[in-house]
């Protein structure tokens, strides 16, 4: 059976004239899909016949809702179960801007940064385009909203995970699908630098978020084990590459934990480091994970290390929380479930 979220217009088109059926009829299933049905008997347009044969070789729903928990600010967490049975997480907030919901890409994540509830169980696969497709349509389908951005924050590393990911870009920017302009997603990466720089070279206008996390190599190889594999100089040439390449500015996201990243001296090398680069910076106080042991600075620290980049003419926020009280952030709802 093929699951026919994971298809492009085109290749659905191709498939559907394989079974010797007119090509309009894939624009109408499109349509169908894109709406969230889970069952081809809604697809009320087709001939029954055509909705026995679609029955036949293709699967549509590829997950269940198994548990949701909405915070009084409006954000909802999803815990998401797929056909295999593993979990995955993925959250909706809404902005003064509009809907955002935030997928995973993979379920679980092996990058292995310390502070992140993510990883603790490693990476168990990746998710295909269809399944990344599933999350944003069981939200929009369950809320009955409309979207406006996508953000690949949640579990996972997307570049890990690059030609699915790339995939499901194309299918929600699809006029026929959700329509969801480049400059709406947002990809988060923890710093795969060949992958920065083949995504680079597709030259899209979506935003890419770098989990930076710190000033230097030192720092960063305490936190993020990814920083063994490429240095920060490494990183932030790509990062110049990316921006040579697509004209966007990076969103550099910078989650302060006490006593490891949060000191004047750290936000003045950052400073110094990210001077004349089209860029902006993001501090998050760290969320605090069970099984971890770190703690957020306090708040006037936080407010220092903003000033501080703000006064080197660095563009930065600190980033304003959403769904605090329900584990919305990084897994955690997830990981309670697993253990
Ligand atoms: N793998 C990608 C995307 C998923 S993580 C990445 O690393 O960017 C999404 C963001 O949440 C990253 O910036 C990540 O560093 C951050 N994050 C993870 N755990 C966190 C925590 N406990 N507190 C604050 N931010 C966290």
């Amino acid at each position: 059976m093929i699951q026919i979220r994971d298809l492009t217009l085109k290749e659905l088109e191709d498939t559907i004239i394989q079974m010797g059926e007119q090509k309009f009829r894939a624009k109408q299933i499109y349509k169908w899909i894109n709406l969230g049905v889970e069952n081809f008997e809604e697809m009320t347009d087709l001939p029954k016949k055509l909705r026995e044969k679609l029955k036949e070789v293709f699967l549509i729903k590829n997950m269940e809702i198994v548990n949701k928990q909405e915070s009084s600010d409006g954000t909802v967490k999803y815990l998401l179960k797929l056909l295999d049975g593993n979990l995955i997480e993925a959250v909706l907030m809404r902005y003064s801007y509009g809907n955002s919901v935030c997928i995973s890409t993979q379920a679980g994540c092996s990058m292995g940064c310390i502070f992140c509830a993510s990883t603790i169980g490693g990476k168990l696969r990746n998710l295909t385009a269809g399944e990344m497709l599933g999350e944003v349509l069981t939200i929009i389908k369950d809320q009955n909203i409309k979207l406006s951005n996508i953000v690949l924050m949640g579990t996972g590393e997307p570049l890990d995970n690059f030609d699915n990911v790339i995939k499901f870009l194309q299918i929600v920017n699809s006029k026929e699908g959700l329509n969801i302009g480049m400059r709406h997603i947002t990809i988060s990466t923890c710093g795969l630098v060949p992958e920065i720089k083949r995504l680079a070279d597709l030259k899209l206008q979506i935003t890419l978020a770098i989990s930076l996390h710190a000033p230097n190599d030192e720092v960063r190889k305490k936190i993020m084990p990814i920083a063994y594999r490429y240095s920060f100089e490494d990183l932030l040439e790509a990062c110049r590459y990316y921006i040579e390449k697509t004209n966007r500015r990076i969103t550099f996201e910078y989650a302060l934990i006490k006593g490891i990243n949060d000191s004047i001296e750290h936000a003045e090398e950052l400073a110094k480091k990210l001077k004349g680069l089209l860029c902006h910076v993001n501090i998050i106080p760290v969320n605090p994970v069970s099984e971890r042991n770190f703690e957020r600075p306090e708040k006037s620290k936080i407010e220092i290390f903003k000033n501080i980049l703000d006064k080197n003419g660095i563009n930065v926020t600190i980033r304003r929380e959403l769904g605090t009280e329900i584990d919305a952030a990084c897994g955690q709802l997830r990981r309670r479930y697993i253990t």
